[in-house]
């Protein structure tokens, strides 16, 4: 029996892959609903994501298995986004023309001067970066750094540049897309393309959660997927993992099984492991932490507030920062005739951001998206909060050391794969969570010799639940 922690899309993949190959797999989720980061909220009619999600892969076989699983509910939307500067809002990527017409022709020449300046100075040599800082001011220069990086980067990640890792940046992250944007720029003036940015993104009709959902239909059609169920402890002894204590309404039961893929955050892992994990590898794992997100969506008497995909606000002054419409991306995300905004605040669990009570957050939320002119305060409709944990690893610099010792320590447990984006502490979009969560499986697989693959989504005797114990 193998048991996946965690049905977000890094643990989902993995059971399918099991589910497939006629593996007997229970899916353990704490969450009321599959999907995790990439699932759609209804409320009253109204779809929203954690933050939008876009689907974009250059892997084949993740885009047919997307494909296969969502069919005629994939819809191509067209990506257009803006970034408000100094009381403008400036289509990106940014190229000379939006930048002079955006920014005006001072700055602008200060930005193209820089990056001409910062190119010069890298046919020299010059000590590697390290932080987010070294890395954005020697690629486009101070003068973008000042505008926008800066910013955007210490409200996404509430340190300062210089304390974050340069490697974020390295790992081609799509959550600060401006980055890429103004590398495409860059490229396209020196004659490359950045092939990693597109004007068309895919998206499933009902909001990104659709694919966690047909997915978990194709497994559960053979497994179970228990969700409302945490996993409080892991058990292990001998080099193995050997049972979790789950618990949720029934109450709580130990389970034992051959096999675990986990996508649990990895903090949390080392956190219920039992007996204890070493000291050094607890305290390595006290020095890792996620950013977490809080999100505000405003529903509005209107049939639609903006055309861009998404809009980024750098500014500390306003305390959100990013936002988007649903509907621009399905009208079916909304009754018809409404629409929505959703505005992403990024805290730490139990800071200020997330310790603010709803009311609070919703009034100032209506009130800085209508000071900013997108609806008046009499057109809002609804209002609906979510906190959403662990949203993002954070790579503070020196963060890969701390890493390596609980990666090192967990390799011990030849039963066990660490999957996704919070299982592996990894800066992965739903792609990469989809191929993570493959890899894993088809690891456990080749090592246990399983062959046999059902064709996808054929049907077979619903398995007998697992044995477990109270506890
Ligand atoms: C704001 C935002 C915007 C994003 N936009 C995009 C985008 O546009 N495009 C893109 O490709 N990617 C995007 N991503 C990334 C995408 O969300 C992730 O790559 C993907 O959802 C990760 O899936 P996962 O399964 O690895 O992790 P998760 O979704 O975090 O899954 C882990 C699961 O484990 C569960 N869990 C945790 N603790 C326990 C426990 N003790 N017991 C049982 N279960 C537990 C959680 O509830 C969760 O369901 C975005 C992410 C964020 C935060």
């Amino acid at each position: 029996m193998i048991l996946v922690l965690g049905a977000g899309l890094a643990g989902l993949a993995a059971a399918d892959r099991f589910t497939r190959a006629g593996r007997q797999t229970l899916v353990v989720e704490k969450g009321a609903s599959v999907g995790g980061l990439s699932r759609t909220v209804l409320h009253n009619g109204y779809r929203f994501d954690l933050g939008g999600h876009r689907f974009l892969t250059h892997d084949a076989s993740i885009e047919a298995l997307v494909r296969n699983l969502l069919g005629e509910d994939l819809v191509q939307v067209p990506r257009k986004s803006q970034i408000y500067l100094r009381g403008r809002y400036v289509d990106y990527p940014l190229c000379p023309a939006n930048a002079v017409a955006g920014l005006g022709p001072a700055t602008a020449w200060r930005i193209f001067s820089d990056l001409g300046r910062e190119k010069m100075k890298g046919l020299r040599h010059r000590r590697p970066p390290v932080s987010l800082a070294d890395w954005v001011i020697a690629r486009f220069g101070r003068t973008l750094f000042d505008l926008y990086f800066k910013e955007y980067t210490e409200k996404v990640w509430g340190l300062p540049c210089e304390r974050v890792s340069m490697e974020w940046i390295a790992r081609r992250i799509d959550g600060l897309s401006l980055v890429k944007a103004l590398a495409h720029s860059v490229c396209k003036l020196s004659g490359r393309n950045l092939h990693t940015l597109t004007d068309q993104f895919l998206y499933p009709r009902l909001g990104i959660g659709q694919l966690a959902d047909r997915l978990a239909d194709r497994i559960a059609a053979v497994n179970p997927v228990w969700t409302g169920t945490e996993v409080l402890k892991v058990y292990h002894g001998d080099s193995r993992i050997r049972s979790v204590l789950l618990q949720n309404r029934e109450g709580r039961r130990e389970v034992v099984a051959d096999h675990f893929v986990s996508s649990l955050p990895v903090t949390t892992l080392i956190d219920r492991l039992r007996p204890e994990a070493p000291a050094p590898v607890r305290a390595a794992a006290a020095h890792l932490s996620y950013r977490s997100l809080v999100t505000v969506t405003v529903m509005v008497g209107r049939e639609r507030i903006t055309d861009v995909s998404w809009m980024y606000l750098p500014e500390k002054r306003i305390p959100f920062g990013r936002i988007h419409e649903p509907t621009n991306w399905s009208r079916a995300m909304a009754p018809s005739g409404r629409t929505h905004l959703v505005a992403e605040y990024f805290c730490t669990r139990g800071d200020r951001i997330w310790e603010r009570s709803e009311q609070d957050l919703v009034d100032t939320t209506v009130g800085e998206l209508s000071r900013l002119g997108f609806f008046e305060r009499r057109e809002v409709m609804d209002a609906h909060l979510l906190r959403v944990p662990h949203a993002y690893p954070v790579f503070e610099v020196g963060y890969a050391d701390h890493l390596k010792v609980i990666t090192e320590y967990l390799k011990r447990f030849e039963n066990l794969q660490l999957v996704g984006r919070t299982g592996a502490f990894g800066y992965l979009n739903m792609d990469h969570a989809l191929a993570s969560g493959i890899r894993g499986a088809e690891s456990i697989l080749a090592r246990t010799g399983t062959a046999v693959l059902r064709p996808a989504g054929s049907s077979a005797r619903p398995l007998a639940l697992p044995e477990g114990r109270p506890a």
